[in-house]
């Protein structure tokens, strides 16, 4: 892992820079989200052999057989999520690295973070102390169950593949909150938004997707 934030050659300003054009003119449209892409050092969350290729609009490995999400969906999951207000209790499920977390973290007060991956989870907590970033609790759980003691949240965001919608997470969002998720099997996921309204919840599917199986219990 490479120290500097503020990241050289393949990991300029430049290089992110141009990854903002790109997600933006893949539809992204607000401001505050690719505001947070351009200043997220993204390369911080890569292996260093991966630095160079951190601001490319791609997943990468992070180990575990588990990837950091593409840039443009962290952002169109990230503007799903934000109606304009800055939120309080935001819930991750599936932190992995921590870069989407650490975007979170940026337009919520507390986000609650979950990862089944001992490994990944302990490797996340030592980033976010360095980053200091001291907004994000991180839970080793299976987030299929939410984190019961700190809902209802303002806003949920899954980034592993669910087959349904587990009733833990629609449980504990808010009324007039939102949940992010992609769902379905492999080659056939939808990214979906949830919203808790008084007459119960509402779905809109997003865009196809391609994300990594959710796992039941912890690993
Ligand atoms: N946003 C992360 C995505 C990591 S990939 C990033 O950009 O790094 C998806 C992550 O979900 C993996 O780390 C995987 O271990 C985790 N995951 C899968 N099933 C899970 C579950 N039931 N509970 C919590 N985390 C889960």
């Amino acid at each position: 892992m490479s120290a500097d934030p503020r990241g050289i050659g393949m990991t300029s300003q430049r290089a992110r820079d141009r990854l903002v054009d790109q997600i933006r003119q893949m539809g992204i449209g607000s401001e505050q989200v690719l505001n947070l892409i351009r200043t997220t050092p993204r390369h911080l969350f890569v292996d260093e052999a991966l630095a160079s290729r951190a601001y490319e609009n791609n997943a990468l490995p992070i180990g575990f057989g588990q990837t950091i999400s593409q840039p443009y969906i962290v952002a169109a999951m990230t503007q799903a999520l934000l109606c304009g207000d800055r939120l309080e209790k935001v819930l991750e499920i599936g932190a992995g690295c921590g870069y989407q977390s650490v975007i979170l973290s940026k337009v919520a007060k507390t986000v609650y973070s979950v990862e089944r991956i001992g490994a990944l989870a302990s490797k996340l907590r030592v980033r976010l102390h360095e980053l200091r970033v001291n907004n994000v609790r991180v839970r080793h759980g299976d987030g299929a169950q939410g984190w019961a003691k700190h809902a209802p949240f303002d806003a949920i965001l899954v980034a592993a593949a669910a087959i349904d919608i587990p009733a833990a997470l629609t449980e504990q969002l808010a009324v007039g909150g939102s949940l992010v998720i992609p769902v379905g099997r492999r080659g056939s996921q939808e990214l979906m938004l949830v919203t808790k309204t008084f007459n119960g919840l509402e779905e809109e599917v997003l865009e196809s997707v391609s994300f990594v199986p959710m796992v039941d219990g912890i690993g």
